[in-house]
């Protein structure tokens, strides 16, 4: 591998050149390394670490390596990658000209492209700031301890203690994303640890992982064009998320709605909604159970939480389903009190309204076909604020829906979906029940033709197949065994 040429990365920001004299008045703090002749200094030991980020890797800078490894496994999973190995750029006293040690500790990790920062300030007062050359100061760039920011190139890392007060130069970080991966410098010049050490660390780290993974659905395919009967539920989703995602020039100025909630009876087409809405504006799509974000771990059920909306700005422009959502909302006395003692319904509020602050297209979708039992504080606007109800479909919903999922049979002259959609209407048909209605008259027709025994016995041949044709009574038995079932 070869060894490119060392850039800087972390830069004393001055206002003009620094001289001798300047260096010895200014208040200033800057690391040593930039100026005495040891080498490589701390600036080109960052830069190492940035550059031996391979997705199964993190980098702590620290000046208290017992309280950074502390914080670490406290947030663990927080980091989106197995990680295998922890490169430290410990910060000595002296090492800064102006304080004893660092303010805040932080962890950079890499996955995909992307960079991340992950607070380690032990106390919560040593807070992280990142932000961009030239940024007015801003309270939504502080990273308190244990949460975790995107790195841009040219982000700014500060670490210092009250740092808002901007009272003169304190340590900056530049981050400027390495241009080449190598990771033989870091393993000279920085300590390694070998992450099986920490054994909870990874195995909380893969825990996260792979719910991560199950919650990644097949959605291809599916579009608006798909669901039938819920116009107006997909009108409402156009002009709230569509739009808004296609179109953000226009919507820059305006709060956008980023919980909705759809609500109604089982099997009429809530998760269709979500997938067909993240095909609509090419998002990701993940989709998870209420249920699994419960644990019987102190504050794990509200750190899976936050690890849903992390990934969900991870991975945004994204949708986020959550289905069941009435089993963590719900009051526990049935009562429809609100639930503000609740830790879990807490933390969907301080994430709700976090993601609502932030301009990334990420839209939680939380599905229930109990909506009375959801805590109201959850309903409320700057929460799940945009409610849609998916309903039983109607006799023009239920002909729709005949019509979706039969486009690619063959029906019989005999059939009248008029007639169909009534007695199925008569009859409560959700629109699940239709699409297995028409699977069923399927079958009616390989049984009616005797195809059942000729595939049994290989005589099935080609010209079988186009004699496969559905007529009316093979749907009205359908329809019957369906409402046998149902009773
Ligand atoms: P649950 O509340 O039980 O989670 P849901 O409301 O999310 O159910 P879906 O999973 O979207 O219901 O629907 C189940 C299946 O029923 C779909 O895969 C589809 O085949 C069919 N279906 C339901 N509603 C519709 C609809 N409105 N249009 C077309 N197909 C539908």
């Amino acid at each position: 591998m070869n060894v490119q040429p060392i850039n800087y990365n972390i830069k004393f920001i001055r206002r003009k050149p620094l001289t001798s004299t300047t260096i010895e008045k200014s208040r200033s703090t800057v690391f040593k390394g930039l100026f005495d002749s040891t080498t490589p200094d701390l600036s080109q030991k960052f830069q190492y670490g940035l550059e031996a980020l391979d997705e199964q890797s993190v980098f702590v800078v620290t000046s208290n390596e017992a309280s950074s490894n502390m914080m670490l496994e406290i947030h663990a999973d927080k980091i989106y990658i197995p990680v295998m190995k922890k490169y430290t750029l410990f910060i000595k006293k002296g090492d800064l000209k102006n304080m004893d040690e660092l303010d805040s500790n932080f962890a950079i990790y890499k996955k995909g492209n992307k960079y991340y920062i992950l607070s380690l300030a032990e106390h919560p007062l040593r807070k992280l700031l990142v932000d961009m050359p030239k940024e007015h100061y801003n309270k939504d760039n502080i990273v308190p301890s244990g949460n975790v920011r995107e790195l841009n190139n040219g982000s700014i890392i500060h670490t210092g203690e009250m740092v808002w007060a901007s009272s003169g130069e304190k340590e900056k970080f530049v981050f400027n994303t390495p241009k080449i991966f190598n990771p033989r410098n870091a393993e000279k010049y920085l300590n390694i640890k070998n992450i099986d050490n920490l054994q909870d660390f990874n195995k909380r780290t893969i825990t996260a992982l792979n719910t991560d993974y199950n919650a990644e659905k097949e959605i291809k395919g599916i579009t608006f064009e798909d669901i039938g009967g819920l116009d107006d539920a997909i009108e409402t989703l156009r002009k709230y998320v569509v739009r808004p995602i296609n179109y953000p020039q226009v919507y820059q100025n305006i709060r956008l709605n980023k919980g909705i909630l759809l609500y109604g009876p089982p099997r009429c087409g809530k998760t269709m909604l979500g997938k067909a809405l993240a095909n609509e504006v090419n998002a990701k799509y993940r989709e998870y159970n209420a249920n699994e974000f419960k644990s019987s771990t102190v504050g794990t059920s509200e750190s899976n939480i936050r690890q849903v909306f992390k990934q969900a700005v991870a991975d945004a422009p994204s949708i986020t389903f959550i289905d069941e959502f009435d089993s963590i909302a719900k009051p526990r006395d049935g009562s429809s009190n609100a639930r503000f003692d609740d830790p879990m319904v807490n933390q969907f509020l301080g994430c709700m309204s976090d993601l609502e602050k932030c301009a990334v297209p990420a839209f939680i979708i939380a599905a229930t076909n109990m909506k009375k039992l959801i805590d109201p504080a959850l309903l409320a606007s700057g929460r799940f604020g945009l409610h849609i109800e998916v309903p039983m479909p109607d006799l023009t919903g239920l002909k729709q829906i005949f019509n979706i999922h039969a486009r690619k049979q063959h029906i019989m002259n005999d059939v009248s979906v008029n007639e169909l959609a009534q007695t199925m209407l008569e009859n409560k048909f959700n629109g699940s029940d239709v699409a297995e209605m028409i699977t069923d008259a399927f079958f009616n027709v390989l049984e009616r033709l005797g195809l059942n025994k000729k595939m049994d016995n290989k005589t099935f041949t080609f010209s079988d197949l186009e004699k496969i044709a559905l007529t009316r009574n093979d749907f009205i038995k359908a329809i019957q065994r369906i409402t046998k079932q149902k009773i």
